[in-house]
């Protein structure tokens, strides 16, 4: 008999793996950080054995573009015209806070995330040194990057470089690892961004940047000579599969077929994008063309909330919209864009994104007995259109139970949401526009 830690005894489990294998009563075994055991449920089961009734086991969601901080500003950015949102109503909110208050917001933004399925992000904002470790603190599974911009390029670089010194560059390694972030196409010029291309091959670390986000961003691109954004960043060397690109919502047809066709892996945010900009991003085109898509929820403040399931909805029903095509974006794509593809779009599909013998254990229960979810025919279309997050009753990340029974079992999620609420409060009255 095996030394498993933990065996989790299912109604279902969904494993995502290539043949798309479910077990029906199933069960997974987890071995210190790794699942040892996926299958019917063996005859003795091993180690703590957990009960999840009513439940369906499948892969922990992975969220590739978020910034938990910025849980703080929800509600202070409300229906705010095109190209206002940024530079109007989010950047005078931001100098209001200081790294205690972002903390804060952070943690509170984890517990959101943990809370609803989420057990992988891709977390980006600026003063990330002063947030990764509570993103650390929170048991999420995170890849951190700092934000980059020419106007603060020195002291940007220099804690990039702290944070690939603290936590490396591999995820096989580390359950948080850095990335590199410049901001934006805009903000970020050619001398930035190559010195940023050339860290990224000195270092192994992907890139994560946000691409043709507003009109404001291809104007001044465009004012500077360059053709377009995607155009400007494949000069640079700065397509490709270990660039993650966030939006791409002002895409030429053009462009999104470049960026497909170099691999590159995009952060898919429909409901930031339709929120902020009344978009729909080209995403279907790019991932025909060769993209690797992963989804993300973007900051509490875009929309309102970081909540995974609500996200691969979103995406069928506005992609579907774009394409004039209820064909399109069928259900089992979405659900991979939040696991195995999002997993692969952060290059660690060889370690989660399925449930599968070896690979680490982060999995999430979701509780199937509610009448949205019944009856329970197609669990995948169930899973995409009819789950909430408030529906998962059960996480575990690297093999460490995080949730149950729906409550956060190492997070004092009281004393989280009190100081995060004290630390917005005094937010609201100088929010601009309201
Ligand atoms: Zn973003």
């Amino acid at each position: 008999m095996r030394a498993w830690s933990y065996t989790l005894l299912a109604d279902e489990v969904l494993t995502l793996d290539a043949g798309e294998t479910r077990y029906s009563p199933g069960a997974v075994a987890i071995e210190g950080d790794a699942i040892g055991y996926v299958g019917p449920p063996p005859r003795e089961p091993g180690g703590t054995v957990i009960r999840l009734d009513g439940c369906v086991l499948l892969p922990g969601l992975v969220d590739v573009h978020t910034h938990t901080p910025m849980w703080l500003f929800r509600g202070l950015t409300e229906d705010v015209p095109r190209g206002e949102w940024l530079e109007g109503r989010m950047r005078p909110l931001e100098a209001l806070v200081g790294p205690r208050e972002l903390r804060a917001g952070a943690l509170a933004g984890c517990l959101e995330l943990l809370t609803s399925g989420v057990t992988t992000i891709a977390d980006r904002y600026s003063d990330m040194g002063a947030v990764a470790g509570v993103v650390e603190e929170s048991g999420l599974r995170a890849v951190v990057a700092h934000s980059l911009y020419d106007r603060d390029a020195e002291r940007g670089l220099e804690e990039t470089e702290a944070l690939l010194e603290r936590f490396g560059v591999d995820p096989a390694r580390s359950r948080v690892w850095a990335g590199l972030g410049p901001h934006a196409t805009d903000s970020c010029g050619p001398e930035l961004l190559r010195r940023v291309a050339e860290l990224a091959e000195r270092s192994g670390a992907r890139v994560f940047i946000h691409l043709a986000q507003a009109e404001g961003e291809v104007a001044a691109v465009r004012a500077r000579g360059d053709a377009g954004c995607a155009m400007y960043l494949d000069e640079l060397g700065l397509l490709g599969p270990t660039v993650v690109v966030a939006h791409g919502t002002y895409l030429t047809d053009g462009e999104a077929d470049l960026v497909g066709r170099r691999g590159t892996a995009v952060a898919h945010c429909p409901s930031s994008n339709a929120k902020l900009e009344g978009r729909v991003a080209p995403v279907g085109r790019m991932r025909r063309a060769g993209a690797v898509v992963g989804l993300g929820t973007d900051a509490a403040c875009c929309n309102n909330g970081m909540e995974l399931f609500a996200e691969m909805r979103t995406a069928g029903l506005l992609n579907k919209v774009a394409a004039d095509d209820p064909a399109a974006f069928p259900a089992a794509d979405l659900l991979r864009m939040a696991t195995t593809e999002a997993a692969a779009a952060l290059g660690i599909g060889h370690l989660v994104g399925s449930l599968e013998t070896g690979k680490r254990a982060d999995l999430i229960a979701v509780d199937r007995r509610a009448p949205h979810l019944l009856p329970w025919h197609d669990p995948v279309a169930n899973l995409v259109y009819a789950a909430r997050g408030s529906d998962v009753s059960a996480v575990f990340v690297d093999g460490r139970p995080l949730v149950l029974d729906r409550r956060p079992v190492r997070l004092d999620a009281e004393r989280i949401l009190a100081d995060a609420t004290q630390a917005a409060r005094t937010l609201a009255p100088l929010a601009v526009g309201r």
